[in-house]
């Protein structure tokens, strides 16, 4: 009898691991079943150099980037739209870590949870992406060969139109010197996704919520900049004497003197934690791509590098993705969509069921309203309206020192303050000079091709 119950009891614990083990094959079945399928171990799904061999990319317009022809990946376009492009189609490599052939090989393979792998003897799937063919290319010639990152998206639903990072190359003509040219450096990365900057004044804008919310007499205060002045113990300059001016004049001259003082007023801590509610810090999940987080670091910082650290200088450095992420939640009173990059009919096996995943509260919603009109001013008194068009355009630019030399790196981060143009965007131009000037002439042509 004895002998019976012990059995029953091995058989039970037989039982039970066999329905956990199953359990936990079904959670991954689903989870990860398309990566399983779309893995390189499946050579019939490859060709023998590496290129995935079943489905087509396509834009929004439905315009092929990439598809099996003859038994072969082809990149489609002329070699200046591939090169456009290459950081959003990716290459037959995989040097492009961040691409869509590499990162969306399950979809491409048309892989799901109840066909199978019937789908993936089909030819595979289609997957259309957020991106506008014409968009991109409009801020690739724009950028005209100097190194930096373009990139728009919709806030309201997350979609990216336009998504450009520079230096490219035609990934069908790859060149050989790539890994040697420093004018090539970087070229496998994705700057808007994979890499941060120094901010300079798009820095300002988090500078500038945090004391709209913790300074209450902040719009009733004057300066006067005499285009210098001594924080601990930095000289913190500005680019001209700006004078007698409210915050925001002093927002709009981008006057350093200012900031610095606000900086320094509100302390590493408080800044510290609007620098986190903005997100800048924060990693973003972009249909699995995680983008590379801002670096603010504050803590520590003697007054002086803290007035710096306000201004965007000092250690400060800047992901484009988070900024513009930031700027559509201001744009958006408050909370922004989360960028995407698949189209809202490729994105669920179920047409119709797209859904917008959405940030936390990144700014409140007053205080989003208020600094919009701040960065509207910006446009209309500084950096002139004329070039947006129709366009109610809110932006500050940024021109950051990087030292050794160099020019400085031009920033222009803003958005369309119109339902009927929900866009925020960043642009970044390398050592690109003034930031209004040389960024926002890349925004002005890519805003005018979104429109
Ligand atoms: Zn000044």
């Amino acid at each position: 009898m004895r002998k019976i119950e012990h059995r029953t009891w091995i058989c039970l614990l037989i039982a039970g691991l066999l329905a956990a083990g199953l359990l936990v094959f079904i959670v991954l079945f689903f989870k990860d079943g398309g990566q399983w399928a779309s893995a390189s171990f499946n050579r019939h799904l490859y060709s023998s150099s590496g290129s995935l061999l079943s489905g087509r990319l396509l834009d929004r317009e439905g315009n092929v980037l990439s598809q099996v022809e003859d038994g072969a990946r082809v990149i489609s376009g002329s070699a200046e739209q591939r090169t456009a492009m290459l950081h959003v189609t990716g290459d037959l490599q995989g040097k492009i870590a961040t691409g869509a052939l590499t990162v969306f090989a399950d979809r491409l393979t048309g892989y799901n949870p109840v066909l199978g792998a019937a789908a993936i003897q089909a030819g595979g799937g289609d997957v259309t992406l957020s991106i506008d063919s014409d968009c991109q290319l409009a801020a690739w010639r724009a950028l005209n060969g100097r190194k930096g990152a373009a990139a728009l998206y919709n806030y309201e639903t997350g979609e990216i139109l336009c998504m450009v990072s520079a230096p490219s190359y035609d990934p069908l003509n790859v060149p050989d010197n790539l890994e040697r040219d420093p004018a090539y450096e970087g070229a496998y990365i994705n700057r808007v996704l994979r890499a941060s900057f120094t901010p300079g004044s798009i820095m300002k804008t988090v500078t500038l919520h945090a004391a709209m919310e913790e300074l209450p007499d902040l719009f009733d205060r004057t300066w006067t900049c005499t285009g210098s002045t001594q924080i601990g113990g930095e000289l913190v300059t500005c680019t001209a004497a700006h004078g007698t001016q409210s915050i925001g004049q002093a927002f709009s001259n981008s006057c350093n003197c200012v900031f610095g003082q606000l900086a320094v007023e509100l302390g590493a801590d408080t800044l510290g934690r609007y620098v986190e509610q903005s997100g800048l810090t924060s990693s973003y999940s972009v249909d699995g791509i995680s983008t590379t987080p801002s670096s603010i670091p504050l803590e520590g910082l003697s007054e002086g590098q803290l007035a710096w650290a306000g201004i965007g200088q000092a250690q400060d450095l800047v992901n484009p993705l988070s900024m513009m992420v930031y700027m559509g939640a201001i744009a958006n009173g408050g909370r922004a969509a989360v960028p995407s990059l698949i189209g809202r009919d490729g994105a669920s096996l179920i047409p119709g069921s797209w859904s917008v995943r959405r940030t936390g509260t990144l700014i409140d919603a007053g205080t989003a309203e208020t600094l919009a009109q701040l960065m509207s001013d910006n446009v209309t008194y500084n950096y002139g309206s004329s070039r947006f068009g129709d366009l109610d355009v809110c932006a500050k630019s940024g021109t950051a020192e990087v030292g050794g030399g160099q020019n400085p790196h031009a920033w222009f981060a803003g958005f369309v303050r119109d339902e009927a143009h929900p866009y925020s965007f960043i642009v970044l131009v390398e050592n690109g000079g003034g930031g209004s000037a040389a960024a926002g002439d890349v925004a002005a042509a890519m805003l005018a091709a979104a429109a």
